[in-house]
C-alpha cells in the first residue's frame, strides 16, 4: 500500500512525532546541562522509530497541513488530495490519543508523562485521577 493511504501507518508515525517532541520537551532542562556528545548519545537512544522513514516526512507533512488548517487560514477545496483528508483525520486521531495518555496540568499547562499522574511533575498541582 503506497504510504499516504495508509491510514494506520501514517497515525502511528504522527504519535511517534509528538512522543519525540514531548520527549524532548521534558529533556530540555537535562540536555542543557550535557555537552554536545552526552546530548547526542540520549537523544540517539529515543525515540524508536519503527516503521519505514517516509512515513515520518508524510506524518511531519501532515502535522503542519492541519497546524495551518487550525490557524483558520483558508484553502480552496481542490487544493486537497483525498489522501490529505484521510491524514489529516490521522494526525486528529493521533493528537487525541496523545493528549489523552499525556493529560496538560490544569494549573501550569504541563502535560504530563502519563495519564495517572497523582501530581503536576512542573508545579505540583494535585491531578484528578483519570477514571477507568
Ligand atoms: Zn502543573
Amino acid at each position: 500500500m503506497p504510504i499516504e493511504r495508509d491510514a494506520d501507518g501514517l497515525e502511528q508515525a504522527v504519535r511517534t512525532l509528538f512522543e519525540e517532541s514531548f520527549i524532548q520537551h521534558r529533556l530540555a532542562p537535562q540536555l542543557e546541562r550535557m555537552n554536545d556528545a552526552e546530548a547526542e548519545h540520549v537523544l540517539a537512544d529515543l525515540p524508536i522509530r519503527e516503521i519505514t522513514p517516509g512515513y515520518y516526512q508524510r506524518a511531519a507533512y501532515l502535522v503542519d497541513l492541519t497546524n495551518t488548517l487550525t490557524l483558520g487560514i483558508p484553502f480552496p477545496p481542490e487544493c486537497f488530495t483525498q489522501s490529505d483528508v484521510a491524514g489529516i483525520a490521522a494526525v486528529r486521531r493521533a493528537r487525541a490519543e496523545f493528549e489523552r495518555e499525556h493529560p496538560g496540568c490544569p494549573a501550569c499547562g504541563e502535560r504530563q508523562d502519563h495519564a495517572h499522574t497523582p501530581k503536576c511533575f512542573s508545579c505540583g498541582q494535585k491531578l484528578r485521577r483519570a477514571s477507568n
